[in-house]
């Protein structure tokens, strides 16, 4: 039904089962950003004219528009990035500091293994520039964080907490409401990579009550090369610019400069306006279709679906039940190394990610040393397509079923 809307999708007969490493466009975002292009194309806040009118009015629509669709409250703050990436390293340039200087006692910051590495590596540089302590909690077995070290991880030393909310191996919903409030007790600020949940789950920030939130436009049908920065009014208003240029500035002179107000304040030169604009076009998509609790409804069932088959097949390992996850699943298939499963996978057209996805702290954790095969499904699969992947694990492992 919804995979008509993907121009790429219904136009092959591959089945793409990567959509945890980049989603494809239904046509209505594709639509908005050509339409754009040859329509409205200007620099936005510069330019007096009409086009330039027009364009920073859509811009700061989509501003509105997206941090609706993420339930932000008023003290939230939505600033226009690269990148989930970006928006991490925002942070762990510009937040740290702030907080190491607020409050000299907490040097740490707490991260969980089963960290991205975007939301791990920016935390483990600022820490070795500044002098901080990155501490790393455990995940157990199923890769969800180990409560009790998560608890003891925090102190009066704490100065940040970062976690994902839904992971990119196993596809774990993490606890946020709670690991927010239980850092918060101790005095932390806290930032979730919703990175993969934005694409997968109904967000409330509200409900979160995270100081940061991040995500990326083409994990959630949006364009690529634009992301998203949630921060409260209060540490955005507080922290340093991190990056300099046009636009965010208030006055220069030659020895100093004001800066601006936030968001302009971190939004330093030309911004993707068109591809905000077409990520606020995907909000509007996923809403037509009946919001991301369908969305997620959808991928409930068909994750359920593509677990029993996995399951089923003798010769498939795996290393986390597939049951608890959501839409994001790993496995190993005896005998055959990860990339070659992939690539056997690939010759009869099933599309599947391999490696170690961005997360070598938790693979080592989990004594998964060659990494894993991964299948993540969009709101674009289809039963027949879990069939057809079925019918490829079957074969490559020279077997039927058990
Ligand atoms: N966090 C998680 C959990 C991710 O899955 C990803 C992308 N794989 C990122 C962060 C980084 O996102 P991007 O590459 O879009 O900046």
């Amino acid at each position: 039904m919804w995979r008509n809307d993907f121009p790429l999708i219904r136009n092959r007969q591959e089945v793409y089962l990567d959509s945890a490493a980049t989603t494809q466009k239904p046509e209505a975002v594709i639509r908005t950003v050509t339409d754009l292009y040859e329509s409205c194309n200007a620099n936005v806040h510069r330019s007096p004219h009409r086009l330039g009118r027009g364009m920073t009015e859509l811009y700061e629509g989509a501003r509105s528009r997206l941090s609706a669709f993420f339930g932000a409250g008023d003290d939230h703050c939505l600033i226009f990035t690269r990148g989930a990436t970006e928006s991490v390293n925002l942070v762990a340039s510009s937040a740290l500091p702030l907080l190491f200087s607020r409050d000299p006692k907490r040097r740490e910051v707490v991260v969980t293994a089963a960290e991205h590495h975007s939301n791990f590596v920016p935390w483990q540089q600022q820490c070795r520039r500044l002098g901080g302590t990155l501490k790393v909690v455990p995940v157990d077995a199923e890769g969800m964080p180990d409560m009790k070290a998560f608890s003891a991880a925090l102190s009066g030393r704490t100065a940040l907490v970062a976690f994902a909310h839904l992971t990119n191996v196993f596809g774990r919903v993490f606890p946020a409401e709670e690991m927010a409030k239980l850092s918060h007790r101790s005095g932390a600020a806290v930032l979730v990579d919703g990175a993969q949940a934005a694409g997968h789950l109904p967000v409330s920030l509200e409900e979160l009550g995270c100081d940061f939130y991040c995500a990326s436009g083409h994990k959630m049908y949006g364009p690529n090369g634009i992301g998203l920065l949630f921060g409260k009014r209060e540490l955005l208003e507080t922290m340093e610019p991190w990056q300099f240029g046009g636009e965010m500035v208030d006055r220069v002179y030659e020895d100093c400069t004001l800066f601006a107000e936030i968001p302009a304040k971190f939004e330093a030169g030309t911004p993707d306006y068109i591809q905000a604009a077409g990520l606020a076009a995907a909000a509007d998509y996923l809403d037509h279709l009946g919001g991301m609790e369908a969305v997620a409804k959808r991928e409930r069932a068909l994750t359920a679906r593509l677990a029993e088959g996995l399951r089923e097949r003798k010769g498939i390992l795996l290393p986390a039940s597939p049951e608890a996850s959501c839409g994001i699943v790993s496995f190993l298939a005896d005998g055959l190394h990860p990339f070659d499963a992939a690539a056997l996978l690939d010759a009869q057209g099933i599309e599947t990610r391999c490696g170690f996805h961005c997360a070598q702290p938790l693979m080592r954790s989990l004594g998964l040393s060659e990494g894993t095969v991964r299948i993540s499904l969009g709101l674009y699969n289809t039963e027949e397509d879990l069939d057809r992947l079925f019918a490829a694990l079957d074969r490559i492992m020279g077997r039927g079923r058990s």
